[in-house]
């Protein structure tokens, strides 16, 4: 597992609530600044350089800055932040970033990525269409709607092909010139411990020519952020970590490419009585003296709505657990059963005549105290 305790917003300069555009610009600016190319045989340059790639492909994604915020701010990274419950063992892991939170295997992928992208996109020029990224996503919902099934709106953050200039980052109609960073090559190399490395060029994305006027709706970049509002059904009896795949949701493909897949996880948020196990349903409920000890008829609310009415028989103990036949989550043709545990409450204060009363009771009943 690939972790850093890197702060992406400090190697780019911008703060923490700065938006895309302003992130790019760090990006760009900096990229520049400290490429091989302008540093030759400089070590920290090239540093800086391969941060700068690194905090870029995390930040310039809607998602993976998402997780990474998120991570940022459990204060793993000690740099502000409150760390909850203090560190405790066995709780740095959770809380400390890794690569793999962001679905990419470390360090080398990332910045692979990042530069293979330009690649991408010209070996797709002559291959014409190119099928859309799939698109993952978890999305909480609620106890409830989990267990008997409903709907969820969702906004996904994706990355499109810009429609203006449809993925080439040049405003409509504008004259491209040759980049000059990398001569047109679409790659540059920069020397890394003796031998040279190939990568696709920074300032033109690996397309080796630049637009005179860039696309005003992307900024040059070809893809645009989007928030995509949607509505997913939600399976009865999914749990936490259950998957749905919407076929065709994911990010657009290019060049009329098909579309990728959006494939939902799902996470269950705990309800406040309910709990389940697999399929059934355990509930806590309380009892008072009277009712353990001389019997009672409790109303039990079960997942599906209704009260269900228990009978609670004479003498029942501290914490006996019930069974409320098919109460349970309904899924593939199964349903689960519902589980009442019954919380004997001993009353806190008595009076002076109830003391006298349970007095009484004891020695009729043989109890000592
Ligand atoms: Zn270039
Ligand atoms: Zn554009």
């Amino acid at each position: 597992m690939t972790t850093t305790d890197k702060d992406y917003y400090a190697i780019l300069g911008v703060d923490p609530k700065a938006d895309p555009e302003t992130i790019k610009k760090a990006y760009r600016k900096l990229a520049k600044q400290y490429h091989p190319d302008a540093n030759p045989n400089n070590p920290k340059a090239s540093e800086r350089f391969k941060d700068v790639g690194e905090a870029n492909a995390i930040l310039s994604d809607p998602r993976k800055r998402a997780k990474y915020d998120q991570v940022r701010k459990l204060g793993a990274f000690g740099f502000g932040g409150a760390r909850p419950g203090g560190t405790r063992p066995g709780t740095q892991q959770s809380t400390s970033f890794s690569f793999e939170d962001l679905g990419v295997g470390g360090f080398s992928d990332i910045f692979t990525s990042i530069f293979d992208r330009g690649k991408k996109e010209e070996a797709r020029k002559p291959s014409g269409p190119a099928r859309g990224e799939n698109v993952e996503y978890t999305v909480e919902v609620p106890f409830m709607v989990a267990a008997t099934g409903g709907k969820a709106p969702v906004s996904v953050p994706i990355n499109e092909e810009c429609a203006t200039c449809g993925g080439t980052g040049g405003a409509p109609g504008t004259t491209w010139k040759q980049c000059d960073e990398c001569r047109g090559s679409g790659t540059v190399s920069f020397g890394q411990g003796g031998f040279a490395v190939s990568r696709p060029c920074p300032a033109c994305v690996g397309r080796g020519r630049r637009a005179e006027k860039v696309c005003g709706a992307c900024g040059g970049d070809g893809k645009v952020h989007q928030n995509r509002k949607l509505e997913v059904t939600v399976p009865a009896g999914v749990d936490t970590g259950s998957k749905v795949r919407l076929t065709g949701r994911g990010e657009r493909g290019t060049k009329g490419g098909a579309p990728g897949d959006l494939i939902i996880t799902f996470k269950v948020v705990p309800h406040r009585f309910f709990r389940r196990e697999g399929n059934d349903i355990h509930v806590t409920v309380p009892v008072n003296l009277v009712q353990a000890m001389l019997g009672s008829r409790i109303r039990v609310s079960t997942i599906s709505g209704r009260k269900v009415v228990l009978r609670v028989p004479p003498g029942t103990q501290p914490s006996t657990r019930f069974r409320i036949r098919g109460q349970g989550i309904s899924r593939e043709g199964r349903r689960g059963d519902q589980f009442v545990e019954v919380k004997v409450e001993v009353p806190e204060s008595l009076t002076e005549e109830q003391q006298e009363q349970m007095r009484e009771f004891a020695e009729s009943s043989g109890m000592k105290w």
